[in-house]
């Protein structure tokens, strides 16, 4: 829905080409086909060597079909894992991963469950990833580790559940949706990217499809997660530092550097577009892509030509024309300009831009307006893109690409 940008990895283009919310399998579903199963086994009994209606037989196929679906899906699970957690229903696929909603046996508590097939060495560089960062963060505006099972082919992975859905259906799903609404999920991104800045940690792949609200209410917490391309480092010192003799803003020192290309194409910030090295300031730009998503429905930087597209980052064009930009307050524009900064040094760091008068909501200058309709209608409008995530083996790929926005 809305901004989704698929991640693609070469051998996976048949799920991505899924949308995700066809791969889901309710639970509700699993239930009421348990129900039809009762009813019809008891009209079974009754009519013994009788007949049935085809209805019947096909619900009975169907409920069948389900069970062993269910039954080859469970058999994936380690022992050691369904022997803790009953495993309920699939959530989603990712890459390399699928996340079922499972049930603690002893408490009945729900969590996901992220299975990882570590066969190929990509899939076990990612899952690697993610679990150093996961084993060190402890954040209520990051997605909390449970516990782990480790197996020679497959590791799974026991996380607090979300059930709330991601950043943007959550935009949909209401009814009433103003800026001071906005202002309050990014305030939760940027508390939760800047603890992990805090540690060291750049994320790398922010994006709405990774902020997953942790339940459907208005006051949930929203959360940060997928790990999959975060790294230690990176944590060299995003945003503007006054320079202590003028007092001008300065471009701040870093001691890092990242260099891998990786990321969702529309969200990459210029200097990994441009393969320079980078620091945490990337999550920095990201956030700013989010931002513009969240007040306008619509993408600052797009294209469906990944070359254009590499060129409009790079130049930093982007426009506040369209609708609903006219209605949209000056101090949220000014909050997406200051991170929409094609210099990284000159980037707000997270700690910084939660400071912004218009996340403060200090400022009367933040617009009331109900920005409901046009938003979704700009977000329910867009067709998926087919942007990709790359990482560091398909680094060759989109280097080539680069080239010829580059020289
Ligand atoms: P990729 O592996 O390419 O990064 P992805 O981020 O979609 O793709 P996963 O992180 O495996 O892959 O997630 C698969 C699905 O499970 C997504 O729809 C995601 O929103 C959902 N999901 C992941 N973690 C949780 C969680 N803790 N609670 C609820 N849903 C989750």
């Amino acid at each position: 829905m809305g901004c989704r940008s698929a991640k693609v990895l070469p051998s996976q283009s048949d799920i991505k080409n899924d949308p995700k919310k066809k791969r889901y399998v309710s639970v509700m579903q699993s239930l009421a086909a348990f129900a039809r199963e009762r009813e019809h086994q008891e009209e079974l009994k009754k009519n013994k060597g009788g007949w049935f209606s085809t209805k019947t037989k096909s619900m009975v196929a169907e409920v069948k079909q389900q069970e062993e679906k269910q039954e080859t899906y469970t058999d994936k699970f380690d022992a050691r894992v369904t022997a803790r957690y009953h495993i309920k229903a699939l959530i989603g696929r990712g890459s390399f991963s699928r996340v079922v909603r499972a049930e603690h046996r002893s408490s009945r508590r729900p969590f996901a469950i992220k299975m990882t097939e570590v066969d190929a060495p990509q899939a076990r560089e990612v899952c690697a990833a993610e679990l150093a960062v996961l084993r060190r963060v402890n954040h209520p505006n990051v997605v909390r580790l449970v516990e782990v099972f480790q197996c020679p082919r497959r590791v799974y992975v026991v996380l607090e559940l979300a059930t709330g859905g991601e950043l943007l259906d959550h935009v949909i799903s209401r009814g009433h949706y103003t800026e001071q609404d906005a202002a309050r999920a990014l305030r939760m991104v940027l508390a939760g990217v800047g603890y992990l800045h805090s540690l060291g940690i750049t994320h790398r792949d922010l994006k709405p499809e990774n902020l997953l609200y942790y339940h459907p209410g208005v006051d949930s917490r929203l959360l940060v997660t997928d790990f999959g391309l975060a790294t230690f480092g990176g944590a060299g010192t995003p945003g503007r530092s006054k320079s202590p003799q003028s007092g001008e803003v300065t471009g701040t020192s870093s001691s890092c550097s990242l260099r891998t290309t990786c990321g969702t194409p529309e969200y990459m910030a210029p200097e990994v577009v441009l393969r320079k090295a980078y620091t945490c300031a990337v999550d920095m730009w990201a956030i700013g892509v989010i931002a513009y998503i969240l007040l306008s429905g619509s993408m600052p930087f797009e294209d469906d030509s990944k070359t254009r597209l590499y060129r409009s980052i790079v130049r930093g064009k982007y426009s506040f024309r369209r609708n609903p930009w006219p209605s949209v307050s000056n101090p949220a524009k000014d909050f997406i300009r200051a991170l929409l900064e094609s210099d990284p040094g000159r980037r707000p760091s997270a700690q910084q831009a939660s400071r912004h008068p218009w996340i403060l909501a200090t400022t009367g200058g933040s617009s009331s307006r109900n920005l409901h309709r046009s938003v979704s209608r700009n977000l329910l409008r867009r067709t998926p893109r087919n942007s990709s995530r790359t990482k560091s083996a398909a680094d060759r790929s989109i280097s080539k690409q680069l080239v010829p926005v580059l020289s």
